[in-house]
């Protein structure tokens, strides 16, 4: 994720504090700009079916070449609870919240789900918590760590695999391994609290050594580090505009290049003129005014009123902020734009550096699923015989010992958690798994899944706190990785990667020179590569707010099928790369598409949110302990990092503490 680097700039604008507003300005928001229309193709063209039957056999043939033989292994039957029939990171097609993980929680929350009669679990446990995220693996550690190594602690998740967004791809080909990050990315290090550091240092992470084995950079790494893609379906021809970027440092700058964009003659002057201007716009304000207009001004009404773009030219920005922010960048305020590095500075007599385009990443190569991999390893030290921070990318994992009876920490996967209330000793809490009811109490439980579900979870917490709860929207998200058999063309191009601005997936890089964890994949390494497509999801034009595009862009995402996101896939690089021998018939050898329909944690937004007293911010509301029930993941802070998923379950359990 890499957002907000620029803040700084506006020397007038305080920072952007939390600023909920609770019955929000759903309607008096601004109007958003449609980007680009999303054109479906017509289905199965020619070939499409036999590259996947091919790729399930480079698959399956690639994993026995390695000796690892998981995909024969099917997982053991817990006590009648089912677990995935494969190894989970390597399954490709749709993942992310993948078939099968979250129907149980629709149909419960729409009301079709009977739960009468659940089975009870024999067992009882100290603690049950709800997610299997980085959240909720760190809230059973700290649960250990607070309340003894010898509490029983189950921790229980809709999908086939644990780490929550913390999400792993795995590609085998030609008996190489090849990983990629289907979630969470970057440790963002420098915002680290004390908790962080401390939790990093016992998982063994070094964020000096990551840093010096990478070269990853989000593909800005070819001797074209910024260009952008037109597609012939958007824009009427494919042209690969190399040099420039439409949100980049001032090198990058797109006004040398415009006479090449493929767009009418009168929107590429409105670009040269807002370009060229240098001016404060603002200049007759007080510095109160300013930064009310700053703050409380939609960026595309700036552009247009003070920039002087029009329809056309402000779609080319309507995904610019899809991959850091998962929203339309028509949400945003002129002062969160152009934080994110959008253009505009030069209207308020303000101008960029350099430097400020250079972002700090401390990455494994399978992101922060290793962080995921060490804490279940830390908690389950059976589940692989070799993780340490130095080994974790290519540990072998067995995922039989996740669940395993007389062990202190279980993690049930594939279950579906839909009601937790107390009783008279305990808290019980009923999961759907393997579409049956079930039953299992504790003494405390930890709500770690993301905080607009656990109205529907418990019914018991008081109407304010849910509302609280409810409140918190994700921003949708996608990351669909491609493995493809050479990285030649994009050697051809001289490019690591690019920005589309006219596609579903507004940019892609290669997903390589990531050399850590014990995994090396140096970034010019010729052969096969993955390709990391980043985006969101433009919501339909008939949602104008920010929520019910947030809804409408999720629905989209569940609604498009494996082969509607494999054509987008095939088109952009057939026309990206297909003049420098790539065919996509032949080179594309897997995809697993990552959907995060709940993706990052909504942060306020200064169009759309409201300020609000010290503790009284709906995440402040929505996370307070309820008798022996506490809430941690991201929502809890308001904040989409993988730190504010730790923090919040070190809260949480502390809060469990205070109450015993
Ligand atoms: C594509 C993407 C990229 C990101 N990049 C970064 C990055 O680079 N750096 C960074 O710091 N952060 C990044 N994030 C933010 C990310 O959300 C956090 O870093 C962190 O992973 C959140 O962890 P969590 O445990 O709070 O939530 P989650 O990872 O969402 O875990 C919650 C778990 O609870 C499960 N759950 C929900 N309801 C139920 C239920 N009823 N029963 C059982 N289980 C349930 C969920 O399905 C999920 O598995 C990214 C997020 C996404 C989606």
């Amino acid at each position: 994720m890499l957002k907000r680097a620029l803040l700084h700039l506006l020397k007038n604008a305080p920072p952007i504090g939390p600023a909920p507003k609770w019955q929000a300005r759903l309607s008096s928001g601004p109007q958003f700009t449609e980007g680009p229309v999303l054109t479906k193709p017509p289905k199965t063209p020619s070939g499409l079916n036999i590259p996947i039957e091919r790729r399930d056999f480079i698959h399956g043939s690639g994993l026995l070449g390695l000796g690892l033989g998981l995909e024969s292994r099917a997982l053991s039957s817990t006590e009648g609870v089912l677990h995935p029939p494969t190894y989970p990171p390597s399954l490709t097609g749709l993942r992310g919240s993948h078939p099968g993980s979250f129907e149980a929680a629709h149909a419960f929350a729409r009301g079709g789900l009977a739960l009468a009669n659940p089975k009870q679990d024999v067992d009882h446990f100290d603690a049950v918590i709800v997610g299997a995220g980085i959240s909720g693996l760190a809230a059973a550690h700290y649960y250990r760590q607070q309340f003894g190594n010898d509490k029983r602690i189950l921790i229980l998740d809709n999908h086939d695999d644990f780490g929550g967004h913390a999400k792993r791809n795995e590609f085998h080909q030609g008996g190489r391994l090849h990983l990629a990050i289907g979630g969470t990315h970057n440790l963002e290090y420098w915002q680290f609290s004390h908790t962080v550091n401390e939790l990093m240092g016992l998982l063994g992470v070094d964020i000096k050594s990551l840093r010096a084995q990478s070269e990853f950079n989000y593909g800005r790494t070819g001797r074209h580090a910024h260009s952008i893609w037109f597609d012939r379906q958007t824009y009427g021809r494919d042209q690969l505009i190399k040099g420039c970027s439409l949100k980049g440092p001032p090198s990058a700058s797109p006004l040398p290049y415009l006479d090449q964009f493929p767009i009418s003659a009168a929107a590429r002057q409105e670009l040269k003129q807002f370009y060229e201007a240098k001016t404060d716009c603002l200049a007759d304000m007080t510095a109160d005014a300013r930064s009310d207009f700053l703050h409380g001004t939609s960026y595309f009404h700036f552009l247009r009123d003070k920039g002087g773009l029009g329809k056309e030219a402000l779609q080319l920005f309507a995904r610019s902020c899809h991959g850091s922010w998962g929203l339309e960048t028509a949400c945003l305020s002129v002062a969160e734009a152009l934080g994110e590095g959008l253009p505009g500075l030069n209207l308020v007599g303000e101008s960029a550096d350099e430097s400020d385009w250079s972002y700090p990443a401390a990455f494994f190569p399978d992101g922060n699923a290793s962080i995921a991999r060490l804490l279940v390893a830390h908690l389950i030290p059976k589940i692989t015989d070799q993780a340490d921070a130095t080994t974790i990318a290519t540990a072998p994992f067995d995922y039989q010992y996740l669940d395993q009876p007389g062990h202190p920490v279980r993690i049930r996967l594939l279950s579906t958690v839909t009601d937790v209330r107390h009783t008279d000793q305990s808290v019980s809490t009923t999961y759907i798994a393997d579409g049956k009811p079930r039953q299992v109490r504790s003494t405390h439980v930890i709500m770690a899944c993301y905080h607009s579900v656990i109205p529907y979870i418990c019914p018991e917490l008081p109407e304010r706190q849910k509302q609280a709860q409810a409140y918190q929207i994700k921003y949708p998200l996608m990351l669909t990785n491609v493995l493809i058999r050479s990285r030649q063309p994009f050697d051809l191009l001289g490019i690591d990667g690019t920005t589309c601005p006219g596609r579903m997936h507004a940019g892609l890089f290669l997903m390589n020179g990531i050399n850590t964890g014990g995994y090396r994949h140096h970034l010019t390494e010729p052969g096969a590569t993955v390709v990391a497509f980043w985006g969101s999801l433009s919501p339909p034009s008939t949602a104008v707010d920010l929520r019910s595009q947030l809804r409408a862009s999720r629905q989209r995402m569940l609604d498009l099928s494996f082969e509607d996101y494999e054509i987008e896939v095939r088109e952009v690089l057939n026309g990206l790369l297909g003049n420098h021998g790539f065919d996509a018939d032949r080179d594309i050898l897997a995809i697993t598409v990552n959907r995060w329909p709940h993706g990052y944690s909504h942060e306020y937004l200064d169009l759309w949110d409201d300020d609000y007293p010290a503790g009284q911010a709906p995440h402040e509301i929505a996370r307070a302990r309820y008798g022996q029930i506490a809430f941690a993941n991201s929502d809890a802070g308001a904040s989409a990092y993988t730190h504010t998923a730790i923090e919040e379950a070190f809260r949480a359990v502390t809060s469990l503490a205070s109450s015993t």
